[in-house]
Order: structure tokens, then C-alpha cells, then sequence
């Protein structure tokens, strides 16, 4: 769903039931219509003298009955989603009565992850979808609110020791209106979240935090009006652009819109229900009033739902609803109710816009580099026009050690350019650069008969397979221009790994068959670490040979302790941790690519500066004869206006270089980022399964919390290849566990401090 202007998009969801009103709901083929057919009761006749039928129809953008959680998803939520991420809004609601499914479409089972319903699957698509996108940054912020009986609670406000003194007051939230932000809850608590996982633990603590009561229609109907909300903020890595653009997603899943005398509540449920149906009743004026074109006035304000939804309702937003109904005879009024309302959301218009922003800084920074650019530009034009303002002078010893300096740190990194100041310094700069050339070469012939000398004794030979993805870059590194301290840090360990690598493989040959894996474990069990000792360090999947074969004090292998955490790590990543493991791989490949693509464009990039040095000396030599002869004969333009084109040629040339090269060195750092982040993951993957493997005493009992949780969604429900639904599970084991510590100590801890994975 993208920004297209038009009504707002109406479902109707049928919640299924064995006594499904036959003849009084039908569901046409067409899947967009459903009729309903009515015979009022007379209040003033007897109740088996029933009024005429009366009959229905209502067309909607769908018609959901037996449909699956995924296919509902797919077709009303997925689209909003996806258009979030291109900057428009984005608003899903689930209106009808008590029982009727909205909470199970809006938050599904917590119990089962294939029937989570819409918030736990958008925070998957929006986490794949950042991962897909690589080319933006993003980053992503939750809340989640309650309107209960007309105050506003924030469902996740942060409780922590330190704050426990003072907790912010629930009543402290207000919606109000900002010039430029429309409308927004102040004091409602904002989450930035880095993984699935995370944002699915704060949605079950907020879950945990609805206030439900007991009810004769559904024992745990929400008595609350809830609003989800992700808001995403996107900015592009490769282009210097300051533009960004942001979006909220409002997942909102309503009260129950029955009628008070249906439910026979009395008491606090009666004004639970008074407020509800206040709420509803001034959510429908608005939308009757929003649907009125003739209406200037639309009463947002009248009560918290319809003011907090202000933007969500009218504004330049997507908006879809879901209406839910019981298809039971019993509950056909209601169904009634529903319709209509359905009937009149959908006429309401929509013009979605999306939010674009100009950050000020970033325009300041790009505007003063295009300045300092044209700067330059005019420096080389005054050069070449023979502006006297120009210095003319020789230059001297210290400016040219200067110079050499600078061209010095622009080769190793450390300087992004080098600006233009005279033409004598061009003629300087070029002159560094081709001695750093003559130098370069010499190495590379030393280097290539080392090499070569080392190959014919048998000697070492680089492992690139092994290493961490740097290593291919970093062989050619050696035969090519700088390598850093810290290059040349790694690549030293990358040959220490190898060397050790070759000399296990030799010697677990002998040892029989076996994967690589089990014949690397059977070579370190003859020397195995204690457990408890085991470091996080030596986890490093960077390197896990090179750290291996560190001089460990060679132990008696113990068989009551557990295997070491090298031992295992291997077996992992060809087992459970198989699919982190080759993402690693994957990404280090492409980083590989990226790198040697950055080196390619380097040459480039030279060989474009090696044809300007020349076309400037030549325009120097020019101006020598000329000056020389003291006149300036017609014929010796000629050439130089050929030659001045030629420069001005290569120097667009060389600014695009340089642009493609800044681009790919951004993908190079994104990368380096993705191969980091997975790293992460792979060793935080293992470190949790490690611990479920090999317990300590107090782990047990920590898992004995989580034993019942467990017994209740069985692990054979997730499908192997979905990263997601362990996620998931995860996230609810970690509330749960929360939870239960906190029963157990009495005392609120603080929601866990989240991590980027
Ligand atoms: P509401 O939030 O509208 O009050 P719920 O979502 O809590 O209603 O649904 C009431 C009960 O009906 C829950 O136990 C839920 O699991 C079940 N239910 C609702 N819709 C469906 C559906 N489409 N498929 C299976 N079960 C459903
Ligand atoms: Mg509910």
C-alpha cells in the first residue's frame, strides 16, 4: 500500500463457530459481500411473533471467514507495513463486540506462534524488511497505550529500582497537538528496539499489563481501548542526502462495542462498559463527521480515543479496519451494528502522504562541502586564467615537506582530500603521488620473489577461507598499497591460525574418519580447558583456531566436566547455528566482493589522476615556452585550448570515480557492520544453547520457571527454517521468566536494557 489516494479499507472477519447463523449471514462468492438478513423481535408482540425480515447488504474490501492468521496478515496488515517504509502512515483497527476476535487478529495467541496475529507479525516484516533494505539505515521506536475508562496508561512506562521511588504517574499521559507533528501523547514511553526479539518481549510485558476482566461474554475480553505503535525512521547510506523520511504504524485493537444491557454488568464492569460505549458512540460521530464532506467540524476532541487517533482517522494516513463479528443467530444484532459502522468507515477518504524531513545539519555539512568544492573549482579557474591573485612563487623546503605530509596521509586513509591552492602545489601533489608509485613498485618486486622463495620452500601459505573475510583483502593488500597496523595485526593472526589449522588437519587425519568439526574436537579434547574457564574471547568465531592453539596448560582430560566451549562451538555451527553460520559466510563473502570492488576503484581512480598530472605539466610547459619567448603566437592556443578541455574531461571523470568510490566504501562499512552483527548473534545463538545443554545448578532451577511455558507450546509447533517463531518463543520465555522472578521477589525489576544484535 503505497500513498494512493482513496477510502478508508474495510474487512469483515467472521469469527468461526459451529453455530454459524445459516440463512441469516451469507457470505457471497464474490468474497467482498455479506448479506444479512434480520426479522427485528417486537418488543409490544409476543416472542414467537417476529416483524417482516429485513435484509442487508454490505460490500467491503473483503470478506475473511476460515481464513488463516497468515492470510488475514497478508492481506490487510502486510501492505500498511510495507508502506510505512516508505514513509506514510500507517493505521489498522479491529472494531466489534466482545468475543468477536479482535484481540485474537490484533495480538493472536501469545501461546502459540502460528496463530500470533498482526503485532508480532509486523515487527517480523519490518525487521526482515530492514535487513532487506541495506542501503538505509533505520531505526525503530515502540509504544504501546491503553485508554481505560478515559485515562491513559502507558503499558510499557520504563519501572526500574532507581525509579521506583518515583514512578511516572499512569495519569501523567496527554494527548496534544504539535505544529508539524500533529498529534502526540506526551509522557508516553518510547522504545527503541534493535531485534524481532526484543520488540516481541515488550509486547508481552505490555500484554501482561492489560487490564482484562471477567465478563459474561468472554472471561478475558480487554475492557480497554489499545494502541500499538512503531515508529520508523529511514535514512538512505549511500547517498549524502539530508533528506529522511518517518512513519508511525498504529496497531489498535478496540473494545468490545457490544450493548450494556447484553452483557448484565453491574458495578465496576458497568462503568467499564459506560465508557466504552461512550468512547464508540463519539468514534462513530467522527467518522460520520469525517465522512461528511460538508462538515467543517469533526469532534476529535470529544473523548482520548478519538484525539489520539486524530491523525489516524482523517489525517494522510493508511487506514484499514477490520470488523469482526460473531456469525452466531444470538449475537446477529450486534453483527448489525458492526456492519454499519464498517458500512461508514469505508466512506471515509484518506490522502496518504509521506513524511519526508530535512535534517539541518546534515544540508549544513553537505552545503558547506559543495562550498569548499567550488572554492577549489575557482582556485583552479583563477590557476589557469592567469589570476594574479595566485601565489607564484617557488615553493619551500617546508611547504614541500608539507605537502609530502599530506599526500602521505591521504594514501594511508587518514585524510579524505587534498584541497587545491596553487598550480605549484598541484604540480607538488603529483609529484609525491608518482614517487609513492616508484616506491610501491619496488616493493611489490621485493614482495613477489619473497613470496616466491617461500613457495619453493614449502613454507606458509595464506588461509583466506578461514579467516574473517579480510583476509583476501588483506593479501592484496600486501602487494599493494597501505596496510594499517591493525591489518597487519590481523593478517599475522590469520597465518598463526592457519599454520595451527594445517597442522590439526594433518594430525586428526590419522585419527580416522569424521567431519572437520568432530576431528577438530578430538584434537583440542587432548587438551581441554575447564569449563568455567572457558573465556568469551575464545568464542571469537573470527578466529576460533588462532585461539585455540594459544599455549593453554595442557590438563588431563576430565570426564565429568563439560565439553569446552571451542569443542562445542564447532559442532553448533554445523548444527543448530548451521543458518547464522553460512548468513556469516554469505556476508563475509559479499563483503569480499565490496572490498575488492573499493580496490578496483582505486586504480581506477589513479590511473584518471596519473592523466591529469600529465595533461597539467603539459599545460605548464606551455605557459614556459610562452613565457620564455615573451609572446604569444595564435598557433600555441590552439593546443592548450584542446588540452584545457581534456582536463576539465578528466576531472568529471575523476569526480565520479570518487563519487563511486565513497559509495561502495559506505556498502564496504554497512557490510563490515552485517558480518559484525551476525558474528554477535552466532555466539549469543550458541552461548543460550550452550547453557541449555550443559546446566549449571542454578540455570536448572532458572528453567524449571520456564518448564511449564515450555510443556504448553512444544518446540515441534516451530517450522525449522523460521528464525521468527524462536524469536518469538524466546520472548515470551523471557517475560514469562521476568514475571515469575518478579512473583518470586516480590519487587518490579526494569524492563532489560535491549542490545542490537
Ligand atoms: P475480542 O478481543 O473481540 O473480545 P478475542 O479476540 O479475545 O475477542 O476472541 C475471543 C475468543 O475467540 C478467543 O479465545 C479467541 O481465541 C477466539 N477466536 C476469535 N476469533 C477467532 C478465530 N478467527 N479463529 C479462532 N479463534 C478465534
Ligand atoms: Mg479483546
Amino acid at each position: 500500500m503505497k500513498g494512493h489516494s482513496g477510502n478508508v479499507g474495510v474487512f469483515v472477519r467472521i469469527r468461526p463457530t459451529a453455530h454459524f447463523a445459516q440463512g441469516l449471514v451469507e457470505c457471497l462468492p464474490d468474497g467482498q459481500t455479506v448479506n444479512i438478513y434480520h426479522r427485528r423481535d417486537s418488543k409490544k408482540t409476543q416472542d414467537s411473533i417476529k416483524g417482516p425480515p429485513s435484509s442487508w447488504s454490505f460490500r467491503l474490501e473483503g470478506v475473511l471467514q476460515d481464513v488463516s492468521q497468515e492470510e488475514v496478515y497478508d492481506r490487510v496488515c502486510h501492505p500498511v507495513v510495507q508502506g510505512a517504509f516508505d514513509g506514510y502512515n500507517g493505521t489498522v483497527m479491529c472494531f466489534g463486540q466482545t468475543g468477536a476476535g479482535k484481540t485474537y487478529t490484533m495480538t493472536g495467541s501469545t501461546k502459540s506462534y502460528k496463530q500470533r496475529g498482526f503485532i508480532p507479525r509486523a515487527l517480523q516484516q519490518v525487521f526482515q524488511e530492514i535487513e532487506r533494505r541495506t542501503d538505509f539505515s533505520f531505526s525503530v521506536q515502540l509504544s504501546f497505550m491503553e485508554i481505560y475508562n478515559e485515562t491513559l496508561l502507558d503499558l510499557l512506562s520504563p519501572v526500574s529500582p532507581q525509579q521506583d521511588s518515583a514512578p511516572p504517574s499512569p495519569r501523567g499521559l496527554v494527548v496534544m497537538e504539535e505544529p508539524g507533528r500533529g498529534v502526540v501523547i506526551k509522557g508516553l514511553s518510547l522504545h527503541p528496539v534493535f531485534s524481532e526479539e526484543d520488540a516481541l518481549h515488550l509486547m508481552f510485558e505490555a500484554d501482561m499489563n492489560r487490564i482484562t476482566g471477567s465478563h459474561a461474554l468472554n472471561r478475558n475480553s480487554s475492557r480497554s481501548h489499545c494502541i500499538f505503535s512503531l515508529h520508523i525512521e529511514s535514512r538512505s547510506r549511500t547517498l549524502s542526502e539530508a533528506k529522511y523520511v518517518t512513519s508511525k504504524l498504529s496497531l489498535v485493537d478496540l473494545a468490545g462495542s457490544e450493548r450494556l444491557g447484553k452483557t448484565g454488568s453491574e458495578g465496576q464492569m458497568l462503568k467499564e462498559s459506560t465508557y466504552i460505549n461512550k468512547s464508540l458512540s463519539f468514534l462513530e460521530q467522527t467518522i460520520l463527521a469525517l465522512a461528511d464532506r460538508r462538515r467543517e467540524h469533526v469532534p476529535f476532541r470529544q473523548t482520548k480515543l478519538t484525539h489520539a487517533l486524530k491523525n489516524s482517522l482523517g489525517g494522510n494516513c493508511n487506514t484499514v479496519l477490520v470488523a469482526n463479528v460473531y456469525g452466531e443467530a444470538e449475537h446477529l444484532d450486534e453483527t448489525l451494528c458492526t456492519m454499519h459502522f464498517a458500512r461508514r468507515m469505508k466512506k471515509v477518504k484518506i490522502q496518504p502522504a509521506v513524511n519526508e524531513h530535512l535534517d539541518p545539519a546534515l544540508q549544513v555539512k553537505k552545503l558547506q562541502k559543495e562550498l569548499v568544492t567550488l572554492k577549489e573549482e575557482m582556485s583552479i579557474h583563477n590557476t589557469l586564467l592567469k589570476n594574479q591573485s595566485v601565489e607564484h612563487e617557488p615553493l619551500s623546503e617546508a611547504q614541500l615537506a608539507e605537502i609530502s605530509t599530506e599526500v602521505q596521509c591521504y594514501l594511508d586513509g587518514s585524510l579524505m582530500e587534498i584541497s587545491v591552492k596553487s598550480i605549484r602545489q598541484v604540480e607538488a601533489v603529483f609529484t609525491q603521488f608518482k614517487l609513492a608509485v616508484q616506491k610501491q613498485e619496488q616493493k611489490d618486486v621485493i614482495c613477489n620473489s619473497c613470496s616466491s622463495m617461500k613457495k619453493d620452500h614449502g613454507a606458509v601459505t595464506w588461509d583466506v577461507k578461514e579467516s574473517d573475510g579480510r583476509g583476501g583483502t588483506e593479501e592484496a593488500e600486501a602487494g599493494g598499497s597501505v596496510a594499517t597496523d591493525s591489518h597487519k595485526q590481523t593478517r599475522r593472526a590469520n597465518t598463526t591460525a592457519t599454520k595451527t589449522k594445517k597442522s590439526k588437519d594433518k594430525h586428526s587425519t590419522t585419527q580416522g574418519e569424521g567431519s572437520a568439526s568432530s576431528k577438530k574436537r578430538c584434537e583440542t579434547s587432548s587438551r581441554k580447558q575447564n569449563y568455567s574457564q572457558t573465556s568469551e574471547k575464545e568464542l571469537d568465531p573470527q578466529e576460533p583456531e588462532a585461539q585455540n592453539q594459544e599455549a593453554q596448560p595442557v590438563e588431563p582430560a576430565q570426564p565429568e566436566s563439560p565439553p569446552t566451549k571451542s569443542e562445542c562451538f564447532e559442532d553448533f555451527k554445523v548444527g543448530p547455528g548451521s543458518k547464522i553460520s553460512s548468513i556469516l559466510k554469505e556476508n563475509k563473502a559479499v563483503l569480499l566482493e565490496r572490498r575488492s570492488l573499493v580496490r578496483q576503484l582505486t586504480e581506477e581512480l589513479n590511473a584518471v589522476k596519473g592523466e591529469i598530472d600529465t595533461v597539467m605539466s603539459t599545460l605548464l610547459q606551455h605557459k614556459q615556452m610562452r613565457a620564455a619567448r615573451d609572446e604569444y603566437p595564435a598557433e600555441a592556443e590552439e593546443p592548450d585550448a584542446a588540452l584545457l578541455l581534456q582536463l576539465s574531461e578528466l576531472k568529471t571523470l575523476y569526480r565520479q570515480r570518487h563519487v563511486a568510490l565513497h559509495d561502495v566504501k559506505a556498502e564496504v562499512n554497512y557490510c563490515e557492520h552485517l558480518v559484525h552483527q551476525c558474528r554477535v548473534r552466532l555466539v549469543s545463538e550458541f552461548e543460550t544453547w550452550y547453557k541449555t545443554a550443559f546446566l549449571s545448578p542454578e540455570e536448572k532451577t532458572l528453567t524449571l520457571i520456564q518448564s511449564d511455558d515450555t510443556e504448553q507450546q512444544p518446540q515441534a509447533e516451530f517450522p525449522p527454517d523460521a528464525p521468527s517463531a524462536q524469536f518469538f518463543h524466546n520472548a515470551r520465555c523471557r517475560t514469562q521468566k521476568r514475571r515469575d522472578v518478579q512473583a518470586h521477589s516480590g519487587y518490579r525489576k526494569l524492563l532489560p536494557t535491549l542490545h542490537a544484535t
